[in-house]
């Protein structure tokens, strides 16, 4: 079900668990503001989330509340797992859910990096 992006943080989502060690996950990288592991139900080839360490619950939230180092941190971290992943040529897409319309399932935000083959349109049509 999808989440309201709108609603407090909480701690007892999947990937707060996923931070504290708590359920366990296949870390891409880890740094002071990102932690980056594999989706555990792949959309594409290479399917890797990043998460950023402090407690946000979407895009809106991280994009308002969140410190300069923090965001800084947090972008370069999505970049330099791309990079590391070798996904610049030929190409890769990011992609955030925020709220319902978006089906956001998991609060705690993520940026999705998707690679590894033709990746076809943005969005589904119709
Ligand atoms: P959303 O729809 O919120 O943007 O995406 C949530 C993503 O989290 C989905 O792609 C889903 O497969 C992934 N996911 C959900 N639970 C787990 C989990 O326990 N471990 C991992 N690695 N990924 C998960």
């Amino acid at each position: 079900m999808a989440v309201d992006a709108t609603k407090p943080y909480d701690d007892q989502n999947i990937f707060a668990k996923i931070l504290r060690g708590e359920i366990p996950s296949k870390t891409v990288y880890e740094d002071e503001w990102a932690l980056a592991f594999y989706d555990i139900n792949p959309q594409a080839p290479q399917h890797i989330l990043v998460i950023p360490k402090g407690a946000y619950v979407s895009w809106d939230d991280f994009s308002a509340n969140g410190s300069d180092a923090e965001i800084a941190g947090f972008v370069r971290a999505v970049g330099h797992v791309a990079r590391e992943a070798g996904m610049v040529e030929p190409g890769y897409r990011l992609l955030a859910n925020i709220g319902q319309d978006a089906h956001q399932e998991v609060p705690h935000l993520h940026v999705h990096i998707f690679a590894g083959k033709p990746l076809g349109p943005m969005l589904m049509r119709g």
